[in-house]
C-alpha cells in the first residue's frame, strides 16, 4: 500500500510537487513510515513565490485591523484543532503529548500577540525638526518573506515569524522541515479553512533545492532560518550575498549550574525537564550539568535517581515522561556522541544506549544517559548532542562556571539555581548567552520577548518574535514635509 504523500499549498489550494524525489515520514515511537513527502523543487519554489508576490498589493493595502481579524479567526480555529494537531506532532516527532500541547499553546500565543499590530507597528513623529519643517517615520511591509524551520517544533517555529509578516501586510512561505512535515500540514488545512485572501500564506515541504531556490529567489525580500549552526552560517551567507534581510538561529550547548545554596528539592523537576524534555533536542535544554563546589555528590545522586524514574515510551500515552529522538539516523548521532564520551574518558553513570520499551521494539529510542568527571575539552562537552545525553563538570566557584559558559562556540542559553540574589546577578550579568534562566531550567521567552541567541547560536541581528521582530518585517520610510 503506498502512503499518502503530503502536499504542497500554493495560492489557497493544494498543490502535489513537481518531484520525483519522494522522503519518508516516521512514526517516532513505532518506527513505522506514516507518510511520504516530496523535495520540492525550484518550479515549485517559483509558483509559490508568484502566487505570494501576485497577493501582495491587495493584502498590503487591506487596513491591519482588518488583517489582524483574520489572526483573531485563525486563532479561534487553532484551538477548535488544538488536540488534533497537538497529536499530530507527537506521532510525527516524538516528544510527549504535553510538550506537544505547550508548543502548540505557544504557537496561538504569537497569533495572539501579533493581533496588536495597530500599536506594534506604529511609527513616530517629531513635529519642528527645523522651521515649519516635520518629520515622521511610517513602517511599511515589503513584499514576501519566507521561512525555514527545524523538525523540533515542527508546530511552533513558523509561528515565530508568520503571524508578524503577515499582520504588517507582506505575504509569506513556509519550508517544513522534511522530517515532520505533517503537523504544518495539519495547521495548513486550519489556514485553508479560515479562507485568507490567495496566495497570502503557502507552504512548501522538501530540502536543500527547495532552500536554495528561496535563498536565491529574487522576489524573496527576507529569510527567516531556525536550525543548527552550520546551516544557519550558510544561510546568513547566501541571504547576504543575494541581498536579502535575514535572521539565523543556530544551535546551542547550553550550560546548567547548581550552586551549593541551591534549593534542590523545590529545583530537581526543572533541572530534569531541563535535560530530558523533548528528550533533549530542545536548543534550549540543559546539555552540561555544572555543581558548584560540594553540592556535587548529592546533586548527582538525586539527579540520577529522578532520571532513572521517568518513564520513557510512546508520547500518546499520557504517562509518558521522555518519548523517542525523531528518528533512526538521529539515534545513530546520539549514540555516537555517547561512544565518543566513553573514548574520552568521561564516566557512563547512567547508560540509554540499549534502552527497550517493550510495545514498541522498532521506536527511535535512547534511555537517560549521564557522564560524570567530563573535562570541558571533551567532545560531549562541547558539541551539539541534541538527545539525552547529559555531561556533568565539576567546579569549584561561580568564576569558574561563568568562565566555562563563555568559553562555548554556542551561546544560546545558561541557567543558575541559587538562592542568593547577589550571585544570581553576578551570573546574569557577565555570561554570554542572551536567554537566562535563574532557577528556571529552559529559559523560553514568551511571544511577546526576543527569543534567541548569541554567537554562534545566531546570526542577524533581529532575533524571532518580540516587538522587534516587526522591524525586521518592515521598512522605516522617513518622510519630511513643509508646505509654503
Ligand atoms: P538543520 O540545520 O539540519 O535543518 C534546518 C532547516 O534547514 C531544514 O528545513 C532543512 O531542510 C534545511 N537544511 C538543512 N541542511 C541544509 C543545507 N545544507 N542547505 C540548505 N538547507 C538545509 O536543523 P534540524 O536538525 O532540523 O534542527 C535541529 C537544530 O536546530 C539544532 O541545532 C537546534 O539547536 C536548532 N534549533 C535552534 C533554535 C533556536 O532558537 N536557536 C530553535 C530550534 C532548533
Amino acid at each position: 500500500m503506498s502512503l499518502p504523500a503530503v502536499k504542497n499549498y500554493i495560492n489557497g489550494e493544494w498543490v502535489e510537487s513537481k518531484s520525483t524525489t519522494i522522503g519518508d515520514v516516521w512514526c517516532a515511537a513505532t518506527g513505522e513510515k506514516i507518510a511520504q513527502v516530496p523535495y520540492s523543487t525550484k518550479e515549485d519554489v517559483d509558483e509559490a513565490v508568484k502566487a505570494a508576490k501576485e497577493a501582495y498589493w491587495e493584502w498590503r493595502t487591506t487596513p491591519p485591523l482588518s488583517r489582524a481579524r483574520y489572526l483573531f479567526r485563525l486563532k479561534e480555529a487553532f484551538e477548535d484543532n488544538f488536540e488534533d494537531i497537538a497529536r499530530t506532532l507527537t506521532t510525527e516527532q516524538g516528544k510527549v503529548i504535553d510538550e506537544s500541547r505547550g508548543e502548540v499553546r505557544r504557537m496561538i500565543e504569537n497569533v495572539e500577540h501579533a493581533t496588536g499590530v495597530t500599536t506594534l507597528m506604529t511609527g513616530y513623529t517629531l513635529e519642528d525638526i527645523a522651521q515649519n519643517i516635520d518629520c515622521y517615520g511610517h513602517r511599511q511591509p515589503l513584499g514576501v518573506f519566507g521561512a525555514i524551520v527545524p523538525y523540533n517544533f515542527p508546530g511552533m517555529v513558523p509561528w515565530w515569524f508568520l503571524p508578524y509578516a503577515v499582520v504588517c501586510g507582506n505575504t509569506f512561505i513556509v519550508k517544513t522541515s522534511r522530517q515532520v512535515p505533517m503537523t504544518q500540514t495539519r495547521i495548513f488545512e486550519v489556514i485553508d479553512e479560515i479562507g485568507f485572501p490567495e496566495g497570502v500564506i503557502n507552504m512548501v515541504h522538501g530540502s536543500r533545492d527547495v532552500v536554495n531556490a528561496m535563498l536565491d529567489h529574487p522576489d524573496i525580500e527576507g529569510i527567516s532560518f531556525v536550525g543548527s549552526t552550520p546551516t544557519a552560517q550558510y544561510i546568513y551567507k547566501r541571504c547576504g550575498e543575494t541581498g536579502k534581510r535575514v535572521q539565523a538561529l543556530g544551535g546551542a550547548k547550553n550550560i546548567l549550574a547548581v550552586m551549593p545554596d541551591a534549593d534542590l528539592e523545590s529545583a530537581m523537576p526543572s533541572i530534569i525537564t531541563s535535560f530530558f524534555g523533548c528528550t533533549g533536542q530542545r536548543c534550549l535544554s540543559g546539555s552540561v550539568l555544572v555543581p558548584v563546589g560540594d553540592v556535587a555528590e548529592e546533586l548527582k545522586e538525586k539527579f540520577v535517581e529522578a532520571a532513572k524514574a521517568m518513564k520513557v515510551g510512546n508520547g500518546l500515552d499520557e504517562q509518558t515522561a521522555m518519548g523517542p529522538v525523531v528518528n533512526a539516523a538521529h539515534r545513530e548521532r546520539v549514540l555516537n556522541y555517547i561512544e565518543a564520551g566513553i573514548k574520552d574518558g568521561a564516566d557512563l553513570i547512567l547508560d540509554g544506549r540499549d534502552f527497550k520499551v517493550e510495545e514498541y521494539p522498532n521506536g527511535f529510542f535512547v534511555g537517560p544517559t549521564i557522564f560524570d568527571n567530563v573535562t570541558p575539552d571533551m567532545t560531549i562537552a562541547r558539541e551539539e548532542i541534541f538527545g539525552p545525553v547529559v555531561g556533568i563538570v565539576r567546579t569549584k566557584n561561580l568564576d569558574e562556571v561563568i568562565d566555562l559558559i563563555n568559553s562555548r562556540d554556542f551561546a544560546n542559553a545558561a541557567c543558575i539555581y541559587t538562592q542568593n540574589g547577589g550571585t544570581a546577578r553576578e551570573f546574569k550579568y557577565r555570561v554570554l548567552p542572551s536567554m537566562v534562566g535563574i532557577n528556571i531550567g529552559i529559559a523560553a521567552p514568551m511571544s511577546f520577548f526576543p527569543f534567541g541567541g548569541a554567537g554562534n547560536s545566531m546570526f542577524g541581528d533581529i532575533k524571532a518574535h518580540g516587538q522587534e521582530i516587526i522591524h525586521f518585517f518592515t521598512d522605516t520610510k522617513v518622510v519630511i514635509e513643509r508646505w509654503f
